[in-house]
């Protein structure tokens, strides 16, 4: 077994012995790998080992790295910031979308060729020019734009947490917000939360979505 494909076994078995601890189903917790700026090897090998759910966060190579595994067992997911103008392209591949933030990638994805499965990014720094929506108002209105297309299934709420804020008063804020979207949405209650240094204070708030990438693939390559 390689190396990554030995840490996303331990990380699995980390995350569903925490999932027991709490009280929740481990089958009720996607592992999504982040395999951004690695090779496809990696990804090749990870699915050798039974992953099954991975992440990306760049058109261009996450495109490529699914040309190269079409036909394999795997669901993908795009975890970065959508430009308006490749949102279509990224709905050709990309399975589950994390990061609708706003009306100009919802629109463009509304005449897509197939349907895809949404999240609403949240935006829980103080800058207001960061990716996602800062308010439960725009959140709901953005919400209702997702829900009058026939191509987009929003499955919930997505956010980071601030980089040296208490994710647990972050993660506190997600699943205020994810209430907030249910009362409207009641079948949008899944929560994307969580990466290598805070899923157990997002799975601990409700995360239904990990998104692991270095504590799986190890450092980063420094991106092209
Ligand atoms: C890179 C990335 C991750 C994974 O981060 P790690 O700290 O490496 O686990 C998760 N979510 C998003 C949106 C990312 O861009």
């Amino acid at each position: 077994m390689s190396e990554a494909a030995a840490r996303w076994r331990a990380v699995r078995d980390l995350v569903d012995a925490e999932c027991r601890r709490l009280e929740r189903d481990p089958a009720g917790v996607t592992l999504i790998v982040v395999t951004k700026f690695h090779p496809v090897e990696m990804i090749s090998e990870l699915l050798e080992a039974g992953a099954r759910d991975f992440g990306e966060s760049r058109h261009q190579d996450a495109s490529l790295k699914a040309e190269a595994l079409a036909g394999q067992d795997l669901t993908w997911h795009f975890v970065g910031q959508i430009q308006s103008n490749k949102a279509r392209a990224i709905a050709k591949y990309a399975d589950v979308l994390h990061s609708l933030d706003r009306d100009s990638v919802v629109d463009a994805l509304a005449t897509a060729e197939r349907r895809v499965q949404g999240f609403i990014e949240l935006n829980l720094t103080d800058d207001p020019g960061r990716g996602g929506v800062n308010s439960a108002d725009e959140m709901l209105r953005l919400a209702e734009r997702i829900s009058s297309t026939e191509t987009i299934d929003l499955r919930g709420v997505m956010a980071v947490a601030p980089l040296g804020d208490d994710p647990v008063a972050a993660f506190d804020r997600v699943a205020t917000l994810s209430s907030i979207l249910t009362q409207a949405h009641p079948h949008a209650t899944d929560i994307s939360a969580g990466m290598s240094a805070d899923w157990e204070a997002a799975l601990a708030a409700g995360a239904t979505h990990l998104r692991i990438g270095t504590s799986i693939t190890g450092n980063r390559p420094i991106p092209r």
